[in-house]
């Protein structure tokens, strides 16, 4: 926890609550997108160098949680070794009405393990206004988590039920008390 707050993550109740989107038509704002993306990248490389998560699990890290209010963020990609996925104002435009209860971490609520409902299936523009492409499953989750960051909304704030310390929920892992989360038969999409 402290080493997270040398590298500027700020914790629970220090979360802005207001955040701006980010001007891409201007040469100023595209430039500062790109430095914030470079800062969050270091600062997720930091992290991963300090911290063994599990491999499975997708990791991101959202501006307003450096105290950088604005709507960006990023997300590892699995089929990507330090790959992430960008977010510059992200715009979810259709769900899946099938969601799925699992559980969630978050580097501002570092020492619990959260479950929470989330659509299995999102269609997201990454950067607002280009073609929204398809994300499903964990990284549908962990793409809906950093938005949640970016509107001022923390996934404590969906939580099924009280988080549990991450203690507690390694032990569930390793005894197998923690299911896999289903896979809908079917999906149905909502607009948005
Ligand atoms: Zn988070």
């Amino acid at each position: 926890m402290q080493v997270l707050s040398q590298f500027g993550i700020l914790q629970k109740r220090d979360l802005p609550a207001v955040t701006q989107s980010v001007d891409l038509d201007r040469e100023e704002g595209r430039e500062f997108a790109g430095d914030v993306l470079r800062h969050l990248r270091n600062v997720a490389g930091w992290v991963g160098r300090v911290h063994q998560f599990n491999p499975r699990v997708s990791r991101g890290i959202a501006a307003p949680q450096l105290g950088i209010c604005y709507k960006i963020a990023i997300v590892s990609r699995p089929d990507v070794p330090d790959g992430y996925l960008e977010l510059i104002n992200p715009r979810v435009v259709e769900v899946t009405n099938e969601e799925v209860a699992d559980y969630e971490g978050c580097l501002s609520f570092f020492d619990v393990r959260g479950r929470l409902l989330r659509p299995y299936g999102m269609k997201v523009s990454l950067d607002g206004r280009s073609e929204p492409r398809v994300f499903t499953g964990s990284l549908a989750r962990s793409i809906a988590h950093e938005i949640d960051h970016l509107n001022g909304k923390v996934y404590t704030d969906r939580a099924l039920m009280p988080p549990i310390p991450v203690a507690e929920y390694q032990r569930m892992r390793e005894e197998n008390r923690i299911a896999a989360a289903p896979v809908p038969s079917r999906l149905t999409w909502l607009v948005l």
